[in-house]
Order: structure tokens, then sequence, then C-alpha cells
């Protein structure tokens, strides 16, 4: 069973499911090269010209726990006074690299650029499907939540909004309806004047700790230029976007020794809920802290690390 519910009161929508995925993954890391056969096909691949099936660069395959299936209907129904649809979207799985053990702190430019061209590739692809409303990029590096710590990302399709973008589209509305303009615009001029909170300059993106940062060494890599939608980046700014992460992400793992993070790509809505005020970006968390229940009791969030000292920290940190 996987199913959408809405809960009625501040209105965001949870998956529940009865499948579990489970715990722990045989000894061989099915991401490696040479075990193939141990992840479903492949969606995507990128292989040196003549490559075995064996040599490749990257791969992007369906997850095997997918959060949602991609088979049927939403059927969208009421049941008493509750909302709910079908658990129907996409769920895939991003394998960045043949090598097992890998940082987007080290990797080259060139490797971290065919991640973003897949991220882009599954982007257009997935908007295709009429069921679905938002395409999210997901990626933990050595959590407590991941099974396998081989690099890879999760790209998942979901029938819904979810209650964060929707968050932001609703600031960026109410401050173009007084101000007509882009709050991430004008955030990113705030920054690059001020400057004591940006890490990392390239030629089309910013990466700075966020003003009110929720967390300790928050980040996000904006786009200088207004932009709705990641997966409409040019080859270039693509190009630019994986030189500036990899920055960032060596500075990271150089300042605070190779923490755990979280990193999304927030884009815009896609189909008929497209929203061209919408200005993507990616949102990074390390997880250095374990958070107190207090946060999770109010929405409150208490930050012990000012952004401009993780800003500096970070500025000042030496890449390997
Ligand atoms: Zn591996
Ligand atoms: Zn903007
Ligand atoms: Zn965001």
């Amino acid at each position: 069973m996987k199913e959408l519910r809405r809960e009625p009161i501040v209105q965001r929508w949870v998956l529940i499911s009865s499948e579990h995925p489970p715990a722990n993954p045989k000894d061989s890391c099915p991401f490696c090269s040479g075990n193939e056969k141990d992840t479903p096909p492949e969606i995507l691949a990128v292989r040196p010209p003549g490559g075995r099936a064996d040599q490749w660069l990257l791969r992007v395959v369906p997850n095997v726990f997918p959060f949602f299936r991609i088979e049927g209907n939403l059927d969208r129904r009421a049941v008493g006074m509750y909302d709910e649809m079908n658990g129907i979207g996409a769920h895939e799985l991003v394998i960045e690299t043949p090598q097992h053990f890998q940082h987007w702190g080290t990797m080259s430019t060139e490797e971290l650029s065919r991640v973003l061209w897949a991220y882009q590739q599954r982007f257009l692809d997935l908007r295709k499907d009429s069921r679905f409303r938002q395409v999210i990029v997901a990626k933990n590096h050595y959590s407590d939540h991941i099974r396998i710590p081989h690099q890879h990302s999760h790209i998942v399709a979901m029938p819904i909004i979810p209650k964060r973008i929707d968050e932001e589209i609703k600031g960026l509305d109410d401050y173009y309806r007084h101000k007509e303009r882009c709050i991430f615009c004008d955030v990113l001029h705030e920054e690059i004047a001020v400057a004591t909170r940006v890490v990392f300059e390239s030629a089309n993106f910013v990466a700075f700790c966020p003003y009110a940062s929720r967390y300790p060494y928050e980040l996000w890599v904006v786009p200088k230029n207004h932009a709705p939608d990641f997966a409409q980046i040019s080859e270039p700014e693509l190009k630019d976007l994986a030189l500036n992460l990899r920055h960032v992400l060596g500075r990271l793992k150089a300042a605070l020794h190779d923490p755990p993070y979280s990193l999304v790509v927030h884009s815009t809505p896609v189909q008929k809920f497209f929203h061209k005020g919408f200005h993507w970006h990616i949102e990074l968390r390390p997880r250095v802290e374990e958070r107190s229940g207090f946060e999770w009791a109010t929405g409150f969030f208490v930050n012990f690390t000012p952004p401009e000292f993780a800003a500096k920290k970070l500025r000042e940190a030496r890449e390997e």
C-alpha cells in the first residue's frame, strides 16, 4: 500500500507506505561496476564509445525500494473528511560514478557536470508525464539514513507540490505583489553587496550561507540570472555550476572533516503549475548537529553557528 494523505490542518501531503526497505543490503555494493545485474535495467547511461556493459561513467536506474510506484492512476478521493490519492510517482537513482569512494569536492568538474547533466535529462523526461507536478533531486552523503555509501542521488517525480516549494512560491508571490521584483534576485544582490556570507562566486552562481540559516553551515547555491527552471540550464551554466559546487563541497569537506550532508534542487513545479516567478536554487545542509526536539515541536530553529562565521570558515578552508 502506498497512499498520499493530506494532513488537513497545515495541508501537508504525507506518503503512507506499508512497504519498508530492508535494513541491510547484501555485502557487495550494487552500484559498483561489475554488479549491474543487481540493479533494475538502466533508464540512462553514459559509456565511452564502444564501452562494454560494465564500462560506464554514470547510470540512472529505477529505485528498487521506491517511495512511489510508477503505474496506475492517482484516483483522487475523499475518505470521510480527508483527501487521499494513490502514491503514484517516479523514483530513480543516479549512480554518479563507477568508483565506490568519491566526493563531490574531489570529483573533476567534468564528472560533476555529467551528474548535473543526468539530472537535467531526467527532469526533462519525467515532466512529460501529466500526472506529475514536481520533480525533485535529493542527495545524501554518508548520512545515517543511506544504505549505500557509493555516491548516488535520488530523482523523485511527485503528483503533488511539496510543502517547502509551496511555501517558497507563496513567499515569492507575496514579495512580487508588493515590489514587482523577485525576492531571490534581491537576496542575491544583497548578499553580493554585503559579501560576508558569500562562500564562492563563479560566473553564473553564488554560494552563500543564508542570512537566517536554519542549520549550522547551511548553504544555498543560486543562479545570478533569474530562471525558474533548473531543466533549462545552458551547457556553459551547467559547467559553471559544477565548478561552483566542486569548490563549495571541497571547502565543506576540508573545513568540517567530510561531514555528512543533504542537498536538494528546488525548481519550479511543472505542467500547468509551472511558475515563471520561481527562482530555482540548490539548498545544502551539512548534518553536523543533532537537532533538538524543539525544532520538531515548533518549526522554530535555533542555530548556534552564525552564517557569517560559517561562510568565513568555508571561504578560508583549503581544498584538497
Ligand atoms: Zn560501490
Ligand atoms: Zn529571481
Ligand atoms: Zn528552496
